[in-house]
């Protein structure tokens, strides 16, 4: 493994823990459903600014979800020591594109196309 592979782990590694806490803050385990008893803080009197606020919340959980996904998925390819090339047509990740998102498992031309993996 490389070095830079390595530092790529360790930051994914750190990235994932803090948004599994920050789903934790949300009510919102892991991979458990959201509680249905979440309290916004009982300052909305009128019902439909709950359900917004409550709707609002599922969508950042979602997205949250979906971005520890794309880390775990991430962290497969370095166990398979096949990080830093397309999970899709197996050409190399520009180390920049690395640096700036270091989840990414999908070429440029892959992830514009809309392949998912
Ligand atoms: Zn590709």
């Amino acid at each position: 493994m490389s070095s830079d592979t390595a530092k790529a782990e360790e930051l994914l590694r750190s990235e994932r823990e803090r948004l599994v806490r920050q789903l934790a803050e949300l009510g919102a385990a892991e991979d458990g459903e959201l509680r249905s008893d979440i309290d916004f803080g009982g300052s909305f009197a009128d019902a439909a600014a709950v359900t917004a606020e409550r709707t609002e919340v599922l969508g950042l959980v979602e997205t949250l979800r979906g971005q520890v996904e794309d880390i775990d998925k991430a962290l497969e390819r370095i166990e398979e020591g096949l990080y830093g090339t397309c999970a899709n047509c197996g050409k190399e990740i520009s180390p920049d594109r690395l640096a700036a998102l270091p989840a990414s498992i999908l070429c440029v031309e892959c992830k514009s196309k809309g392949v998912t993996v």
